[in-house]
């Protein structure tokens, strides 16, 4: 079997807080508690979930931008879990991010050329200014971008295209792996389905595997070949994008799904059960299963008490739920 491009196992990532705003102690937020994927070369892993489950922070751990508490991190066979950061140096240009607002992440004062051939300077790629201007056209053509307006500064850009500066900037350095967190979220409909397919064609053509973060289901199927559900820090559901879509075996996927119809317009005669409640806090989850408060097909003695751990079903898929091979869970 050859080496995944990322593999990541019991990662948590716990940030103390004080205790109110003038307690004494600490508390912990488990923002991500005990994680475990692969990530093939080439492929796109989604991570969906309500705001605040945990998945942003799963993004920048597995990139080594946040510390991580306790698990392994491996990217290519190497294990970054507790590489210094000057050891980290090389392996950055491999490990690139975008981010949902590229306006945020641009430095105005930097024309679109600085801000592209920054990362190729620091990383040595150029070899002048010249083939450093020539890649930069390059780079800009490849995401749709006119590369005479190299010049001009990010404010005078649209969102979209400025989400297309913020691709290229990753695209300078090669890399081979991105985590693309919630890359469309703040563009508008008709240009988040541009900048989504020019991810996936970057994907074909270069390789790239994606941990592509989003909060919005259909996106997330859309681009993924597998897709990871998030509730509470920890992963309910992990499955190919078909099955999940098709058949979700967690109540919680189910919830998510509920509340976007059309990502299954064959389910017709489905039950909608919208999702109910707020996300509990990280600080102190409910015991036993962390979706139970929620959950309508609930054992209130077993969900409470016992914790389901991710267990694989027949079909491959891994599932989180002490009924999901019982058939109430997909009946929910
Ligand atoms: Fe619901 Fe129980 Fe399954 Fe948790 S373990 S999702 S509470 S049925």
């Amino acid at each position: 079997m050859s080496t995944p491009l990322l593999s990541v196992r019991d990662l948590s990532t716990h940030f103390p807080v004080r205790k109110g705003l003038f307690g004494r102690g600490t508390q912990v937020v488990r923002a991500v508690d005990g994680i475990t994927f692969e990530l093939p070369h080439g492929e796109t892993l989604g991570l969906v979930g309500e705001s605040g489950c945990g998945k942003s922070t799963l993004g920048r751990t597995v990139l080594r931008l946040l510390s991580p508490t306790s698990g392994h991190i491996e990217f290519e066979g190497t294990d970054i879990t507790h590489m210094p950061q000057a050891d980290l140096r090389p392996l950055r240009r491999r490990m690139q991010i975008v981010f949902q607002d590229p306006f945020g992440s641009l430095n105005p004062r930097m024309t679109v050329r600085a801000a592209i051939g920054e990362a190729m300077r620091i990383h040595r790629l150029a070899s002048g200014p010249e083939d450093e201007r020539k890649r930069v056209a390059a780079l800009m053509e490849r995401v749709g971008l006119r590369p005479d307006t190299m010049e001009r500064y990010p404010h005078e850009f649209s969102g979209g295209q400025r989400q297309r500066i913020g691709i290229a900037r990753a695209l300078a350095v090669e890399p081979k792996l991105i985590v693309a967190d919630e890359p469309v979220s703040a563009l508008d409909v008709s240009i988040q389905a541009q900048i989504v397919n020019l991810l996936m064609d970057l994907q074909d053509d270069l390789g790239i595997g994606f941990l592509f973060i989003a909060h919005d289901l259909k996106v997330v199927e859309h681009v993924s070949h597998r897709v990871a559900v998030m509730y509470l820090g920890r992963i309910v559901e992990l499955a190919s994008s078909e099955a999940l879509v098709g058949d979700p075996k967690h109540p919680y996927t189910r919830a998510l799904l509920a509340a976007v119809p059309e990502a299954r317009p064959r389910a017709k005669r489905e039950k909608r059960r919208l999702l109910t409640g707020d996300v509990p806090s990280p600080i102190a989850p409910p015991p036993g299963c962390p979706f139970h408060p929620r959950c309508p097909i609930a054992e209130p003695d077993r969900c409470a008490r016992e914790v389901p751990r991710l267990r694989a079903l027949a079909d491959g898929r891994q599932v989180a739920c002490h009924l999901a091979d019982e058939g109430h869970a997909s009946d929910a």
